[in-house]
Parts: structure tokens; sequence; C-alpha cells
């Protein structure tokens, strides 16, 4: 089985032990032929894109995630903007949105969340949207702008995965859809078309069932997508090789080279 994960954080520190390990031999040995790994800040986006031009097999996405809006110093978009106009596997912008879990500042989330999605509409690029107890701003903010790209690790309801479907997005799915407590998954992914699905892992965290708890890698998807295979009637294989035309067609991957 051929495994494209569309979100994953192999700049994370939880990766310095084996990331030459897992990029280099065990992940391409167990199917995994295509990951975007997704930066949260500047210097992560930097350590993203080094991997990228590390391994063929490695795409990656610039952004500032709305954890980091508040670190983030003046000038920090137009070095995103730099990032990923010198690198040609900058695939997204992302990780950007919106997270109002914790208390933090939302105007500023708000703010550095469209100067980024404008980014992406300049440079004609998809984006890569976190959106954490967020669904009605998010969506809101979305539809002032013209852009395709994904919601990643999705938590909201199939009415709004559906609208967003209509506005050209896909949606992502990590392995808390195999989460017990999750039972909003199964009706989310029944509401929509196949064409319209990615499978991530959003590793190192939210490894799927029955690996819970543990770091998460991008070989760990397996259960993922057989939880997602199920829902829709169809075999792991198939949806394997669905979300990875599906991931290739948005992000504009002509050729997957291990
Ligand atoms: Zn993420």
């Amino acid at each position: 089985m051929q495994i494209f994960d569309t979100h994953a954080h192999y700049d994370d520190k939880a990766f310095d032990t084996d990331r030459d390990t897992l990029l280099g031999s065990s992940l391409p040995q167990a199917g995994v032929c295509g990951i975007v790994t997704a930066g949260t800040n500047v210097e992560s986006s930097l350590k993203s894109a080094a991997l990228a031009e590390k391994y063929d097999y490695v795409h990656f996405a610039a952004g500032i995630h709305p954890e980091d809006v508040a670190g983030a110093k003046g000038g920090d978009i137009s070095r995103i903007a730099d990032i990923i106009k010198s690198h040609k596997k900058a695939v997204a912008v992302g990780e950007i949105g919106l997270d109002y879990h914790y208390d933090g500042d939302r105007e500023l989330q708000q703010h550095i969340f469209e100067a980024q999605l404008s980014l992406a509409q300049d440079l004609d690029l998809p984006v890569i949207i976190h959106d954490r107890d967020a669904h009605a701003d998010t969506l809101r903010i979305l539809k002032q702008f013209h852009l395709r790209g994904t919601l990643h690790c999705f938590s909201g309801s199939a009415e709004s995965a559906t609208e967003l479907v209509s506005l050209g997005f896909y949606i992502g799915f990590t392995g808390s859809v195999t989460f017990k407590n999750n039972k909003k998954a199964a009706l989310v992914l029944a509401a929509l078309p196949l064409e319209r699905i990615l499978v991530e892992t959003d590793c190192p965290y939210m490894a799927p069932e029955p690996f819970r708890g543990q770091r998460c890698d991008s070989s760990m998807i397996h259960s993922t997508l057989a939880f997602i295979a199920a829902v829709k009637g169809i075999s792991p294989e198939e949806m394997a090789n669905i979300t990875m035309q599906n991931a290739r067609c948005l992000f504009g991957i002509k050729e997957l080279k291990a």
C-alpha cells in the first residue's frame, strides 16, 4: 500500500533522536511515498524546508500557527513568503488558522490568519488550516477569500464540512477518527465525497488506536485509513490510492520520487 501523509511535523523535537532513520529508511519501507511537513513559525518552516530538500518524497508548507502568533515578530509573514518563494518544494501556506481552545489574543490570531490567507492568494498556493473551537470565525474568514486548501484534523459538523467542500476545500482526517469517543467523525466522513478526503497523522501528535498516547509517525496511518475505508465501504488500499491522488491534486505534486 502506498501512503501519502498530508500533515506532519517532522521538524518537531520529538523526532530529534531518530528523524533521519525514520525519513531515510523506515517510513519509505512502510509504504510512505509522500509527506507534507508543516511549519508552525519561521524557524520551524525553515527546518521543514530543509527536510524537503533532503528527502525527495517530502514536501513542506510554511506558516505561522495560531498558537505561535504571540511569539511572532514584525516581518515574520514576509519571511514566510521568502521561504516559500525560495524553495521549489513549498506546496502550501500552513499551518495557519484559529485556536480558541486556550485563552489567547483572538484578534491577533485573526489578523495573522487573514494576512497569511492573502499571501496564499497572491502566491496562488493552497492553505492548510487549523481550526480548533473556532468553526464560525474560520468559515466566515475563509469566505472572504478565493482559496483552495484543507481543513486539517477536522472536528466540525457534517454540515460545515459539506459547505467547506462547496467552497473548494478538502477535509483532512487524523488518527482522532479512531478514538472511541469520536462519534462525529463517521457522520462527517459519510457526508463527504471520496475525492475531497485527505488522510494525515499530525505526527508526533494524534497517534491512532491502537497506538493512542504514543509518539506518532506516518507509518501509523494504516488504522486511520482502515477506519475511513470501512465508513466509505471500500478497501484500505483503494482509500490509500484515492487519498494519495487527492493530495497530489491539491498540492500540485506531479511526480512521486521515493
Ligand atoms: Zn499540525
